[in-house]
């Protein structure tokens, strides 16, 4: 079976006192909780990492490409690992719109996320204007062949399947619509990585909250979620998890 994990995103939210949202979280998890990773701002790894409490895991929301070097502003997965983060979001499609980046960038990425031991949270989705024009499933094979570097497995590989027009607008995909993506994202990963493609978890995003959580982690393929604005508070965050730990 494919890993069950809740992760939150943080994006560029979030202060100092706010990570006493996870001491919260924390309290507030069922008995069996599936994994949780919150990934806060870069600024705010390092404390989240000290003040995290048991059964919260704390990732990054992003990583360049190269190990070190010029590149004013950025930050390496082997400096992440150095913190002691071990997952990192990348190709989340705000960076994608916002920073220019490709699937060869994601791709590339991603190798250096795992040349430093990380897991990727690798995010894809379809803008409205595509799946409009009946292009989704296209898009987003696309999306997993060119993003995803040889040599994926379960433990270094997540997917989160984030349809750009459900992403923090309050509109969510139907059961229906993420039965098909999912479905169609499994079958692309096992037919590249056959039984590992079976086992890597299958996350879907896009204004998941606490009144619509049980109905989403009931569809077939769907291990967990990526959670924007609902995962700032444990209050919010809080009831997905139960909700993911009761499927
Ligand atoms: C996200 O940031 O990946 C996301 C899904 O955001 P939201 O839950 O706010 O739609």
């Amino acid at each position: 079976m494919p890993r069950k994990l809740a992760a939150g995103n943080w994006k560029m939210n979030g202060s100092l006192s706010a990570l006493a949202e996870l001491e919260a979280l924390a309290a507030a998890l069922p008995p069996a909780a599936p994994e949780v990773l919150i990934c806060p701002p870069f600024p705010y790894l390092s404390p989240a990492l000290a003040k995290a409490p048991a059964g919260i895991g704390i990732g990054a929301q992003d990583c360049h490409a190269a190990a070190k070097g010029a590149h004013t502003g950025d930050v390496s997965a082997a400096m992440l690992a150095d913190l002691g983060v071990a997952h990192v979001i990348l190709g989340h499609s705000e960076r994608r719109t916002d920073h220019g980046e490709t699937d060869a960038d994601v791709n590339a990425k991603t190798q250096a996320a795992w040349a430093s031991g990380l897991t990727v949270i690798l995010c894809i989705g379809e803008s409205a204007a595509e799946r409009n024009a009946g292009e989704t499933l296209t898009v987003l094979n696309t999306q997993l062949d060119a993003s995803i570097p040889d040599g994926a497995t379960p433990d270094t590989l997540v997917i989160a399947y984030e349809p750009i027009w459900a992403i923090g607008t309050g509109a969510v995909a139907t059961t229906d619509q993420i039965a098909e993506a999912h479905a169609a994202i499994r079958a692309n990963l096992q037919s590249r990585f056959g039984p590992d493609g079976a086992r890597i978890a299958l996350l879907y995003g896009g204004s998941v909250k606490a009144a619509n959580a049980a109905e989403i982690f009931a569809v077939a393929d769907v291990d967990g979620a990526l959670v924007g604005g609902a995962s700032l508070k444990a209050s919010d965050f809080a009831p997905i998890v139960h909700a993911l730990a009761a499927s």
